[in-house]
């Protein structure tokens, strides 16, 4: 357990993300810890997502936007913005249009903490980087005024180590492999992620975290997470990894009593 913390009610924090099912796989861990300690937790969503297989996209946007909603409700989250930019095509579209959504959320949520992906997106997703590279031009621009910003990335192993594991479940012999919420390659994850500096244990929480990916059943359901037992899901999804950015507030922050530090050089 982390060491108690004071009352966390008039802090806030704003997660940016691109997808519906990013939120509760990249940091559902830190999300609900910090909801379950008061914190205003909010999420601006920037696509619903409708470019992924077996459904007609309109179907398959207001299907995932329900899923956003169930995921957010179980793991605290208070307000779910969630725009309608065309999935994949992030890079693409007019910055500036992303950057004034993004610092729109900011002015009006005011998060003393902004969590978002490192520059590796995950797994060298376009529009994660997009996400990535916008939000740090929004935070830089704010200057020390502005939130402090971290951004969460999964490290290089750890996909391979679910895939691992799910495949000590019974599983047919002519079952094709199974993507991780809809990503083939699980050595894709954390290939070029940039070490982190905070390690959050979700402990408690990773259970809620679990429940928030469940809800994503479109991504979930036919994935190789599936298949992985209680134990074995909390060991290797409940564990987050997140980086200091450069730009932004320098404030000592709420989250930081929920993390261990890496040391500089330290693996994880
Ligand atoms: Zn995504």
């Amino acid at each position: 357990m982390p060491p108690p913390v004071e009352d966390l009610s008039a802090s806030s924090l704003l997660a940016v993300f691109a997808h519906p099912d990013d939120e509760s796989l990249a940091c559902g861990g830190l999300l609900a810890r910090c909801a379950a300690y008061g914190v205003r937790v909010s999420l601006l969503c920037l696509t619903h997502g409708e470019h992924g297989p077996g459904q007609e996209h309109e179907r398959l946007a207001d299907i995932r936007a329900s899923e956003l909603r169930d995921a957010a409700r179980v793991l605290g989250i208070r307000d779910v913005v969630l725009l309608e930019h065309e999935d994949g095509m992030l890079p693409w579209i007019d910055s500036l249009r992303l950057e004034a959504d993004i610092l729109g959320a900011i002015r009006r949520l005011q998060p003393q903490v902004v969590v978002t992906f490192d520059s590796d997106g995950l797994y060298w997703h376009p529009d994660h980087i997009a996400v990535h590279e916008q939000t740090t031009a929004v935070v830089a621009g704010l200057g020390s005024d502005g939130p402090s910003l971290f951004y969460v990335s999964i490290p290089a192993g750890r996909m391979r180590a679910v895939v691992d594991a799910a495949s000590k479940a019974p599983a047919r012999a002519d079952e094709p492999a199974r993507p991780i919420l809809g990503v083939a390659d699980a050595d894709a994850f954390g290939s070029m992620a940039p070490a982190p500096t905070l390690v959050v244990e979700a402990g408690d929480f990773a259970g809620k975290k679990l429940a928030a990916l469940r809800c994503h059943r479109t991504q979930y359901d036919g994935s190789v997470l599936q298949q992985l037992s209680e134990p074995d899901a909390a060991r290797l999804l409940g564990t987050e990894h997140y980086r200091r950015a450069e730009v932004g507030s320098r404030d000592e922050v709420f989250i930081e009593p929920f993390a261990t530090p890496v040391p500089v050089g330290g693996g994880t």
